[in-house]
């Protein structure tokens, strides 16, 4: 069989190798291979200049057995409708892995943001929700944010769609500002999720958090935040990256100092370089270099966070992988054909549908405040997200260890078959 080539086929082989163990019948393997619904739309918005501007849209609804469909929407060059299809299907899953009650989608505009001022991003960000908002809406289908979006950005849709709708909707969209229905914890629950699951980890695997040496590609949201929390638990960051490459120190780095200084240059490398040309004396006398991010996922750790971008991990670099331990806080980071090399080696790897999943249970928390008109504490958000992840990793590892699996296959198996149960109860497959 050819090497699984775009991220559909990626998902898809994660899916079907499932498939295959939990013997799954052949409409089942059908149903759960193909999106119910795929939105396309051309979304046209005015640039400051006055001219339109025409980008593609998509809304993926890859699957409403357990409830609403569920998930974010990126604005990337890259987010093409084989994309926003592989990301909606491990939507699906993920929401099934820490059993909140909903189903998995997508959606995608295919734009650099980075070029769109504020107020085009604004009128881009209606212009969307106008293009989707007759299939969506709080019961049926609940958007969020994801890569190149934000609260604000949720703000603008919420409203775009109260106003075309008449209605007072504070459960259409998670990921909004708390002053317009968000819910604590939402901004950091990715990064907090996965930390809780690797404290656990670190605990059953006998693994002293303290002693760790981390490195985190990416440091955006998820990213930044997990380096934080595990700063404060005494592990040591030995290497962070961002889109213009990264930093490594064997004596660890100082997470609060890096984010000060991305906020004022734009990289996480920006205390030492300006552009290509760095202070070497200051990098010297910091135990720091220069690396790049190809370098960062090879470099000598305990543990490895992959938490920006897709198919970072393939067949290329597997092997030289030094990490006991990879924390998959991006969607996708590991190809299929990596992740049966990490398997030979024995590292650890906890799946995207896990290890990120802490975004998407405080979505469902937000959720739930929107729809009762509640708010929750901190604290309990804080306890609830660690009950649910804790919950989730313990039904994950059981079944990996009744079916000796790795982590993904334990998760993809626990997840289809909950969404098979729900679709055989709901007369979908007979
Ligand atoms: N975009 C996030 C993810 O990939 C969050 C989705 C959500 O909260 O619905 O899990």
């Amino acid at each position: 069989m050819a090497a699984p080539v775009t991220p559909f086929d990626r998902a898809m082989s994660f899916m079907r190798s499932s498939f295959d163990r939990i013997k799954l019948l052949e409409l089942e393997k059908k149903l759960l291979s193909t999106p119910q619904h795929i939105l396309r739309h051309d979304i046209s918005f005015e640039r400051d200049d006055g001219k339109m501007m025409k980008v593609h849209g998509y809304r993926v609804q890859f699957n409403n057995a357990r409830g609403p469909y569920k998930g974010g929407i990126r604005y990337h060059p890259a987010a093409d409708i084989d994309e926003v299809k592989a990301l909606a299907a491990l939507m699906a899953v993920k929401t099934a892995v820490v059993n909140i009650p909903f189903g998995g989608a997508k959606g995608g505009i295919q734009i650099d943001p980075k070029i769109l001022s504020s107020a085009e991003l604004e009128r881009l960000s209606r212009a969307y929700m106008k293009s989707i908002a007759d299939d969506i809406g709080p019961d049926i289908d609940v958007p969020a944010p994801d890569v190149n979006t934000n609260p604000q950005i949720m703000a603008w849709m919420r409203d775009e769609y109260e106003k075309i709708k008449n209605v007072y909707a504070p459960d259409l969209i998670t990921g909004k500002p708390l002053s317009y229905g968000g819910s604590l914890g939402r901004d950091k629950a990715t990064a907090r999720g996965g930390f809780f699951i690797l404290e656990q980890l670190s605990k059953l695997e006998a693994i002293n958090l303290r002693e760790a040496r981390v490195a985190i590609q990416g440091f955006g949201n998820a990213g930044s935040e997990i380096a934080m929390f595990l700063h404060d638990a005494g592990a040591q960051i030995v290497a962070v990256s961002d889109s213009h490459g990264g930093i490594y120190s064997k004596v660890g780095l100082d997470p609060i100092r890096i984010e000060k200084y991305k906020r004022k240059t734009g990289s996480v490398s920006g205390q030492y370089c300006e552009g290509s040309v760095c202070d070497l004396k200051r990098l010297k006398m910091d135990e720091t270099e220069v690396i790049s991010n190809e370098d960062l996922l090879t470099c000598d750790c305990d543990i490895l966070i992959p938490a920006a971008l897709d198919n970072v991990i393939t067949e290329k670099n597997a092997k030289s992988v030094k990490a006991k331990i990879i924390l998959e806080l991006a969607n996708g980071p590991v190809s299929p054909e990596a992740d049966a090399i990490l398997e030979k080696r024995g590292t650890i790897v906890v799946p995207d549908v896990l290890a990120n999943a802490g975004g998407v249970t405080v979505s469902y928390f937000e959720w739930v405040q929107g729809r009762s008109g509640d708010q929750w504490t901190a604290e309990k958000v804080d306890r609830e997200l660690r009950r649910i992840m804790l919950q989730s990793f313990d039904d994950v590892r059981s079944e990996a260890k009744r079916k000796n699996l790795t982590y993904r296959e334990a998760a993809f198996d626990v997840a289809i078959g909950r969404i098979v149960e729900a679709m055989r109860v709901r007369g979908w497959t007979t």
